[in-house]
C-alpha cells in the first residue's frame, strides 16, 4: 500500500481543505462505515448518516457563501464523495445527487432564483435530479413529461423512473418538454420543483440489487401548478443546460465508483495477506500478484484522471465533456471489475454476507449503468475521434 500512502500523502490541499478532509474521513470511519451493513440490510434511508455530514456543512462545500455556502475546490468535494463513498455506497450517491440536482440551479439559475432556493440545500435539504422515464433511458431526448405555461405558472404532466433522492428531496431539478415549442428536442425545458406542490406522488420505491440503503423513486406530476419563477433559464434552454450539468456530475460519479473500488482494494489485500492454502498466502501465488498489479495501477492511474479532470474544471475550462465520460467510464467498469475480483480471492466467503466485498460487488453495478450507461459513453469517447 505504501504506493498509494505517499500518492495520498503529497496530494496538495489547503489547510482549510485539510481539516475539512480530516473531518469527514473521520465520520466515515466512525460512523459511517460501521453503519453500511445495518443500512445494506435493513434498506433504511441513512438519516443518521446525512444529519452526521450535514452538521459538517458537506452540501456549503458546493453553495456560494452569499447563499448561505461555505464554497471550497470541486476537488474537494470529489474527495469527499470519495471518501463518503468508501465507507457506504448509498450515503455516497445520496449526498452527490444533492450536487448534481443542485449544481446546475447554481449554474444556470438566475439570483432570485438562487437566493430563495439554496439557502435550503445549504442547510441541508435534499436534492434530486430528475431526468429518465420509463420510455426515455439512454435517449432522454425521448421524454414526454410536459409543461405547459399558464399564466404565472407552469402546468407539469407526467411522470419520470429511478430517480435516486426522489421521495425524499426537498428540491427537484425536472427536465420536461415546452408544450408551446413544437421541434422536440428544442422544446427540452427545466424547472425546480419544490416538494409538497399539490399533485406530487411517490409511485413506488424499487426494490435493488445494491445501493439498498438510498432510495430510488417512481414519480408521478399530475398537473402540478409550479410558479413560472421556478423555470431555469429560458423554455427550450433544457438540453444544452443538461448537457452541461451532466459533464459536472459524471466526475462525481467516478469518485463515488473509486470509493467502492479503493474499499474493494483494501479488503482484498488484506484478505489476501491473511488467507493461507497449500502453506502459502494467496497473495504469494503469481497469478493473483499479476492481477493486483493490474488493478493497483488501473486504479492509480484513474484517480490521477479525476484529479486532471478536476483542475480542468477548476481552471474554468467549459469543454470537458470527454474528458468526464473517460473518468465515468473507467472509474465505473474499474469498480465493478475490483469489486468482482475482491468477492473471487474471498473465495467461498466472499460470496456470503459476512465479508463487505459481497456489498461492494452489488453496489458497483449501477455505476457502469446510471449517469450515462458505458456503452454510451464508448461511443461518445470512440465517435470523437472520427473525422469530420
Ligand atoms: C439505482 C438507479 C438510480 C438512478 N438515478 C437516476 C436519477 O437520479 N435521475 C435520473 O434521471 N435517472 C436515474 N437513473 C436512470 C439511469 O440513468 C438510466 O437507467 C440509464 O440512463 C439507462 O437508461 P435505461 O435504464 O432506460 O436503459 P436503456 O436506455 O433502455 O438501455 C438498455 C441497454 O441498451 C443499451 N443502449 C442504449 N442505447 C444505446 C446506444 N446508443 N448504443 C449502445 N447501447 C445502447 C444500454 O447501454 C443498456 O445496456 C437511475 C437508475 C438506477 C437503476
Amino acid at each position: 500500500m505504501k504506493i498509494f500512502e505517499t500518492q495520498q500523502r503529497l496530494r496538495e490541499w489547503s489547510d482549510d481543505e485539510r481539516l475539512a478532509l480530516d473531518q469527514f474521513q473521520r465520520l466515515a470511519r466512525e460512523l459511517i462505515a460501521p453503519n453500511a451493513q445495518r443500512y445494506d440490510q435493513t434498506g433504511e434511508f441513512p438519516w443518521e448518516n446525512i444529519r452526521a455530514l450535514n452538521e459538517l456543512g458537506a452540501n456549503t462545500i458546493f453553495v456560494p457563501e452569499v447563499y448561505g455556502g461555505a464554497p471550497m475546490s470541486y476537488r474537494l468535494y470529489l474527495e469527499i464523495v470519495k471518501t463518503v463513498s468508501e465507507a457506504c455506497a448509498s450515503t455516497g450517491i445520496i449526498y452527490a445527487t444533492n450536487f448534481h440536482g443542485m449544481k446546475p440551479l447554481i449554474d444556470f439559475g438566475n439570483d432570485e432564483q438562487r437566493a430563495r432556493l439554496l439557502p435550503r440545500i445549504a442547510e441541508g435539504g435534499i436534492g434530486a435530479l430528475a431526468i429518465t422515464e420509463p420510455n426515455a433511458g439512454s435517449d432522454a431526448t425521448g421524454m414526454t413529461t410536459s409543461f405547459t405555461p399558464d399564466g404565472d405558472s407552469i402546468i407539469v404532466q407526467g411522470g419520470k423512473t429511478f430517480i435516486s433522492n426522489g421521495d425524499v428531496a426537498d428540491l427537484i431539478l425536472l427536465f420536461g418538454k415546452w408544450s408551446e415549442i413544437a421541434d422536440s428536442k428544442k422544446s427540452i425545458s427545466v424547472l425546480v420543483f419544490e416538494k409538497d406542490t399539490p399533485g406530487f406522488e411517490v409511485l413506488r420505491l424499487e426494490d435493488k440489487m445494491g445501493h439498498r440503503a438510498a432510495s430510488t423513486a417512481a414519480l408521478a406530476f399530475n398537473a402540478c401548478r409550479v410558479p413560472r419563477a421556478n423555470l431555469i433559464g429560458k423554455p427550450g434552454e433544457g438540453l444544452a443546460l443538461l448537457l452541461a450539468s451532466l459533464n459536472k456530475s459524471r466526475p462525481s460519479v467516478a469518485a463515488h465508483a473509486l470509493g467502492i473500488a479503493r474499499a474493494a482494494f483494501n479488503d482484498m489485500i488484506t484478505y489476501m495477506n491473511e488467507r493461507v492454502q497449500s502453506g502459502r498466502r494467496i497473495v504469494d501465488f503469481q497469478a493473483n500478484q499479476f492481477m493486483v498489479a493490474d488493478l493497483a495501477t488501473d486504479l492509480a492511474m484513474t484517480e490521477c484522471w479525476l484529479d486532471y479532470v478536476a483542475s480542468l474544471i477548476e481552471s474554468g475550462g467549459k469543454d470537458f465533456g470527454l474528458e468526464a465520460s473517460i473518468a465515468k467510464m473507467r472509474a465505473s467498469d474499474l469498480a465493478m471489475r475490483m469489486s468482482t475480483e475482491a468477492v473471487q480471492m474471498h473465495g467461498g466467503y466472499g460470496y456470503c454476507k459476512d465479508y463487505r466485498v459481497e456489498r461492494l460487488m452489488r453496489d458497483a453495478k449501477i455505476t457502469q449503468i446510471w449517469e450515462g450507461t458505458n456503452q454510451v459513453h464508448r461511443q461518445l469517447i470512440g465517435r470523437s475521434f472520427a473525422r469530420k
